[in-house]
């Protein structure tokens, strides 16, 4: 008697243990399925903005901007113009001529943008909120003193890029910034719903 219920347990051991490794290696899968990048600004060498933004891309021979695929801000300006649906920016400051355009483009192209902003910096010279209203997007910003000053855009409802990064030309080539990419929809979800109800709210 006494040795079959040993027997058992080293069985029921056996399958504990099995389950828990089956269940560790498919978690890791799911998870190594996840877009995960980590961008840190500033860049060394500035963008070139033909070879970005230009339907025919950069033709200067000896152009010396920068075309590096491996450049964070090329990275970042790949997952804005890679956008098929929706660009939901909640973004406090907007002065970077590039990311701008890449934005209007995308508009232009059909893809639906939303920006949630901060009423004082939008005012501000060299702002892009402007050009983004001239051009039909719309745009809602805080009501009150103090600052709306997330810096994320949410992408097709499906990528989230957020970090310390504003779109400012500082922010490219001078600051120390860092930017976390993430299609986690654990992630994701939190931050589509702060944009949601911030912009229900403004
Ligand atoms: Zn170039």
């Amino acid at each position: 008697q006494f040795r079959l219920n040993k027997w058992l347990l080293v069985q029921i051991g056996a399958v504990s243990t099995i389950t828990v490794i089956i269940y560790r290696l498919v978690k890791k899968q799911r998870q190594a399925e996840y877009t995960k990048n980590v961008l840190f600004f500033p860049d060394s060498h500035i963008p070139c903005r033909k070879y970005l933004l230009s339907p025919i891309g950069c033709t200067k021979n000896d152009c010396r901007l920068s075309h590096n695929e491996k450049s964070s801000f090329i990275k970042l300006m790949r997952y804005i113009l890679n956008a098929q649906k929706s660009l939901k920016l909640c973004m406090f400051s907007i002065t970077c001529d590039e990311l701008a355009q890449a934005v209007t483009t995308k508009y232009r192209q059909g893809v639906v943008v939303k920006v949630v902003t901060d009423t004082e910096y939008m005012n501000l010279n060299g702002s892009k909120m402007h050009g983004f209203l001239k051009q039909g997007i719309e745009i809602r910003h805080d009501r009150s003193s103090y600052l709306m000053h997330h810096k994320f855009v949410v992408i097709d409802e499906k990528i989230v890029v957020t970090g310390s990064f504003n779109w400012t030309h500082a922010a490219v080539v001078g600051n120390t910034e860092n930017v976390l990419v993430t299609n986690n929809p654990e992630i994701v979800r939190p931050y589509l719903n702060e944009f949601t109800n911030l912009w229900e709210k403004y």
